[in-house]
């Protein structure tokens, strides 16, 4: 089962986010639990969870089928000692929502070394830091994004994705989401079926399609390995739309949420129309 969706607004409380993705119809959806540009947020109250959970259930979305993302702001493998700790505090808040509205996986991207340490001391830093939330909070799997590699962006690559997981305690909870445009930005051809083939038996090889916990169906303005975040709609940008068709009928991208971050949100009922139809039975 294909679970497709977007990232729906979770404006005027949490609890509007399902209400949004059925109205678009979608199987999945990824939400913001707090203002993403923001370090502090009130914390949820009882009426948004039993809402959200109410609402979940009104319109049939299981924790499989739903991908919160965190607050852009987190920088989990942060060089100095105010940022991390800050950082931290703020990623165990986000894990700690989930867990209160019965959601079972947080996406995030996972940190940057800013030029002031080298790759492998940032990424033993957000190891660590993936560490102390698990240790804090329960049944929630931190779902670790690959990067287009932008800036001191890490994670651009898959043996930088199974590092950061070989170094953290509980691999139970520890997971992955491949970001499609992230893929091809990040120098993965996934364009043509023969690089299509070889990116995705690599990304298995070296971590292993057991920890894909999610998905981000994103279509990219940027070339291949340009290294640059910019998503486009589905079938619009360099990807096009061979390569979501390749997706859709990939049973390796069964039974989790497959999320569209994709620029113009007026776009995504059909976008999501589309790539339902692209399924053959
Ligand atoms: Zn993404
Ligand atoms: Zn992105």
């Amino acid at each position: 089962m294909k679970y497709i969706g977007a990232h729906v607004s979770a404006g005027g409380g949490v609890e509007n986010a399902p209400v949004n993705a059925h109205e678009i119809g979608a199987k999945a959806f990824a939400l913001f639990t707090k203002n993403q540009r923001q370090w502090q947020s009130a914390p949820l109250t009882l009426n948004n969870i039993n809402k959200f959970r109410e609402n979940c259930e009104k319109y049939g979305y299981l924790p499989t089928q739903i991908l919160p993302h965190d607050s852009y702001l987190i920088n989990l493998g942060h060089p100095e000692p105010d940022g991390l700790g800050k950082s931290r505090t703020a990623f165990i808040d986000e894990m700690t929502r989930c867990q209160q509205l019965g959601l079972d996986r947080l996406n995030f991207h996972p940190g940057s070394h800013l030029n002031q340490i080298t790759e492998e001391a940032s990424l033993l830093l957000i190891a660590e830091s993936i560490n102390i939330a698990l240790d804090k909070t329960k049944g929630v799997i931190a779902v670790i994004e690959n990067t287009a590699g932008q800036g001191t962006n890490l994670g651009y690559e898959f043996e930088q994705l199974s590092f950061i997981i070989d170094h953290v305690e509980d691999k139970s909870r520890a997971g992955v989401c491949i970001d499609t445009c992230h893929t091809f930005t990040s120098g993965y051809d996934i364009l043509s079926p023969d690089g299509y083939t070889e990116t995705f038996s690599k990304f298995d090889e070296v971590v292993g399609f057991g920890y894909l916990k999610g998905m981000h169906l994103n279509d990219s303005m940027k070339l291949l390995a340009s290294r640059v975040d910019r998503h486009d709609s589905i079938g619009k940008g360099f990807l096009g739309k061979t390569v979501f068709e390749r997706i859709m009928n990939d049973p390796r991208f069964d039974n989790i949420p497959l999320i569209l971050e994709t620029p113009d949100e007026t776009l995504w009922a059909e976008e999501i129309a589309l790539l339902y139809r692209m399924i053959k039975s």
